[in-house]
């Protein structure tokens, strides 16, 4: 017997329309939800472009954003190498340690080696110790997001979002919107560190009341014009404080901060008047002596890295370490050096290379040719 093929009957006009509706029904729902996340993702840039300071910004970054996400879970990787926030934070009165869900670190790779390759958005399951640790709150996270904050082409940190629900963040969704966020919080983070030392650095450094780099390159010009003028010599230290990450790693960064302090403080006892002291930057000093040649320097050296040597210093709780510091000693050059300010600097740190080479705790001076 012959099968007889029956070809299915084309819709009737209603059901076409019927299915067209349909589709337009869900293209519509789409529309609109997409709208919302636009809506919702411009709010959460605005709240961070409105903030207006740094605390208030963190703020915004971390419980704003766990209030408009509402997620269990929002944390923030910041790597803050010469503590620079951190003593920003301290100098407008929210220090560091009042944020629970911050965690600022020397080295982002230090902390998870997800840093290492993180370019674009992570949406997935935590899938062990690397993903856990950026999130210092324990929960039991079950999808999460990690958002790269770029700046110029380096990565300074991450805004990280967890949430319970495993569907949440998967790596099937569009994170276009989350990405640009974090864009957004690196740019605002970079303005808002700004401001805030315009307003308050100034010329002087906030932990130790020192000078700082800018002020000496201000100066250096000065001391170089007026040493030539009056065919006077002009010396200068470069102090490097000895195996400081130990300090901070062992003791904690307010220890090391501590530390920071009483060298400035043993530093300046040494100094007559018309030196210059300036914090260089995280752990190193730079020192104009006018009027003082390399001999008497690298005396004066010598007696201030005895005196942070000899005595050991108090960190609290009725502790006390040892700490030693490595000093490069130079002297200017005749005016026929091409740019005698930068080459005594670039001399006294040369000779503290040297000290650190030779074991640290001690005092090189450049020799001068
Ligand atoms: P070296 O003897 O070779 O100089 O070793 P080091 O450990 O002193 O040098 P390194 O450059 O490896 O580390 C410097 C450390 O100083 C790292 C950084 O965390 C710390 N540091 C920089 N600025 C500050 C600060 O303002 N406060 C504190 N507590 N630590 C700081
Ligand atoms: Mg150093
Ligand atoms: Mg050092």
């Amino acid at each position: 017997m012959r099968s007889v093929r029956t070809t299915p009957a084309p819709p009737s006009l209603e059901e076409e329309n019927s299915y067209l509706r349909q589709q337009l029904r869900v293209l519509t729902e789409e529309g609109r939800c997409n709208e919302a996340a636009f809506k919702r993702s411009h709010q959460r840039e605005l709240d961070l472009l409105t903030a207006e300071d740094l605390p208030q910004l963190l703020q915004a970054m971390t419980q704003g954003m766990q209030h408009s996400f509402q997620l269990p879970c929002i944390s923030l990787v910041l790597e803050d190498r010469d503590h620079e926030l951190r003593h920003l934070l301290l100098n407008s009165g929210v220090p560091p340690y009042c944020y629970d869900d911050i965690q600022f670190c020397d080295q982002l790779s230090d902390l998870s080696p997800i840093y290492h390759r993180l370019t674009h958005p992570f949406l997935g399951p935590p899938t062990g110790e690397e993903h856990t640790r950026i999130f210092p709150i324990r929960e039991r996270l079950r999808s999460i997001a990690i958002l790269p904050m770029i700046r110029r082409g380096t990565l300074i940190g991450s805004l990280n979002l967890g949430s319970r629900d495993p569907s949440r963040f998967t790596r099937h969704h569009a994170s276009d919107f989350l990405g640009r966020l974090a864009t957004v919080a690196a740019i605002c983070l970079e303005n808002a560190a700004n401001r805030e030392h315009l307003i308050i650095s100034g010329l002087t450094d906030a932990l130790t009341g020192l000078h700082n780099r800018r002020y000496l390159e201000r100066r250096l010009s000065e001391e170089v014009s007026r040493a030539q003028r009056y065919n006077q010599p002009l010396g200068c230290l470069f102090i490097d404080a000895d195996h400081f990450k130990q300090v901070n790693d062992l003791h904690g960064h307010s220890s090391g901060d501590q530390v920071l302090r009483e060298i400035s403080l043993r530093v300046k006892e040494c100094l007559r008047a018309s030196d210059v002291a300036t914090r260089y930057g995280g752990e190193e000093f730079a020192l104009l002596l006018p009027q003082t040649d390399a001999r008497e320097a690298f005396h004066l050296a010598e007696r201030i890295r005895q005196r942070i040597a000899d005595h050991s210093i108090p960190i609290g709780d009725n502790k006390e370490i040892e700490v030693s510091v490595s000093i490069g000693v130079s002297e200017l050059m005749p005016a026929t050096v091409k740019n005698p300010g930068q080459r005594l600097i670039e001399d006294a740190d040369s000779a503290l290379y040297q000290a650190k080479r030779a074991g640290r705790n001690r005092v090189c001076a450049q020799a001068t040719t």
